[in-house]
């Protein structure tokens, strides 16, 4: 048994204008799938890893072999948060915020502005490449924190309890096509094309 490459809800031009048909199909089928095939590769070093569910791995990553520990860290982050990645994204217009979801980042930021502008900065601030997220901790209230490379919660003693509900790609990779440099624009841009559906629901709003 090994891991697989998702299919995507939606078209690879689906998310045109705000992230480019180029950069989706790019994303997908290289970089994601270089992922789960470089994944498999390690977990196939030591069979006896293989067939563990991804949220194992990734939060017990201290008990698999040395020469793979780096290679499943990496290859299976990066599996789980594309595949993660793609689901919190939908087509400009087909999803709304949810009032109960709003009630719950108003009360957490103090109102959706604030939230955004603080997922932004997260994005914005990560040196090098990461991930921004919306995260809801184990006692209920809303975060926003960011990774480095392809590290999630999984990967921290305080946080493996961490539902995520909206996570951005900021590896160049992700914008670098359509935004060149310019991050912080492809951050606002995301707002466009979030599945404000799946955010509620992931965190029961
Ligand atoms: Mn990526």
């Amino acid at each position: 048994m090994s891991f697989k490459l998702p299919d995507l809800p939606y078209a690879y031009e689906a998310l045109e204008p705000f992230i480019d048909a180029q950069t989706m199909k790019i994303h997908h089928t290289a970089h994601h799938q270089a992922y789960v095939n470089n994944l498999n590769a390690a977990l196939a070093k030591h069979p006896e890893n293989e067939g563990k569910e991804l949220s194992d791995l990734l939060s017990n990553l201290d008990k698999l072999p040395e020469d793979i520990k780096g290679a499943v860290r990496n290859n299976g982050g990066g599996h789980y948060n594309h595949d993660f990645f793609w689901k919190v994204l939908a087509p400009a217009g087909s999803t709304s915020m949810s009032a109960d979801l709003e009630a719950a980042l108003v009360k957490n930021f103090g109102s959706v502005d604030a939230f955004k502008e603080e997922f932004e900065k997260a994005a914005l601030t990560r040196f090098g490449s990461g991930w921004a997220w919306l995260v809801k901790k184990a006692d209920g209230s809303l975060k926003v924190v960011s990774t480095p490379n392809q590290d999630n919660h999984y990967m921290c003693s305080d946080c493996v309890n961490d539902v995520p509900l909206l996570g951005l790609d900021v590896w160049e990779h992700a914008y670098y096509l359509k935004y060149q440099n310019k991050r912080g624009e492809y951050a606002k841009a995301f707002w466009n094309v979030v599945n404000w559906d799946k955010v509620a629901e992931l965190g029961g709003f």
